[in-house]
């Protein structure tokens, strides 16, 4: 079943057409990707999907809910967490207190400390680093602690917005096994990615965005295997 339904979707900005008209879903339980190189317009789909922007036309479908006028906040509290792209943690707060402030939404506050602790058990580093403030962690600590915050408010739905971006391969690699852990454990995943080797890898399911139209979808293995993706997205030659 379809956790996220997203129909003939399009996006401008002032007359810049960035999204042109795109479909794609997301059923529970699935890692989905969304590959394109700078500008074929991903993180635009992603904030249109998070309400961060309105979108020109198209529908949008979360939890058999139709949210496409839903403001921002609604749909957090519906079970949608995204982690943005160049992670936006607070850099003056601790660890600890930039996962709590992930719960902001949750009625069932007695819960927090369990999620915490599952998070601390899946990012053992940010146990070790609690008290340190967020702002001094390495790059590859800060990816971790954005993907954990927003897992403290318990979605359904985890949306992350280029992942790899800017990290050492080494952590690329950590973030991505973790990412497929939190799958593995219920949650439903949506990520853009520039890195479509990593994404490939990862997706039960992709789609490959040009220009603001999806030119290709299938499986993370048959896009890996495509001829034309390779070329294009993994930098092979013919
Ligand atoms: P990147 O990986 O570089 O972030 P992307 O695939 O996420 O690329 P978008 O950031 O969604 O692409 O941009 C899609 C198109 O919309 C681009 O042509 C971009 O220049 C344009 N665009 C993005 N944000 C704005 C904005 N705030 N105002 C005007 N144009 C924008």
């Amino acid at each position: 079943m379809a956790l996220l339904n997203v129909e003939n979707l399009q996006v401008s900005y002032g007359l810049i057409k960035a999204i042109k008209g795109i479909s794609f879903h997301v059923d529970e339980g699935e890692i989905v990707a969304l590959i394109g190189t700078n500008g074929a317009g991903k993180t635009t789909a992603m904030h249109a999907v998070a309400k961060l922007l309105t979108p020109d036309s198209g529908k949008i479908e979360f939890a058999g809910t139709d949210v496409t006028k839903y403001p921002a906040h609604k749909i957090v509290r519906l079970g949608m967490s995204q982690v943005p792209e160049g992670r936006r943690i607070f850099q003056e707060l601790k660890v600890k207190d930039n996962l709590l402030l992930g719960a902001f939404s949750r009625k069932d506050k007695a819960e927090f400390s369990g999620t915490l602790e599952e998070m601390y058990s899946l990012f053992p580093i940010l146990k070790e680093r609690e008290n340190q403030i967020a702002g001094t962690l390495s790059g590859g600590e800060q990816q971790m602690l954005a993907v954990a915050r927003a897992m403290m408010s318990h979605p359904k739905l985890l949306l992350l917005d280029e992942p790899s971006m800017g990290l050492s391969p080494l952590y690329v690699g950590q973030i991505f096994g973790m990412i497929k852990k939190i799958n593995e454990s219920g949650v439903t995943v949506f990520l853009v990615e520039q890195n479509a080797k990593q994404a490939l890898s990862l997706a039960d399911r992709a789609y490959v965005l040009e220009t603001g139209n999806v030119i290709l979808e299938g499986t993370g293995k048959e896009l890996l295997d495509d001829k034309n993706v390779r070329k294009a997205y993994l930098g092979e030659g013919e």
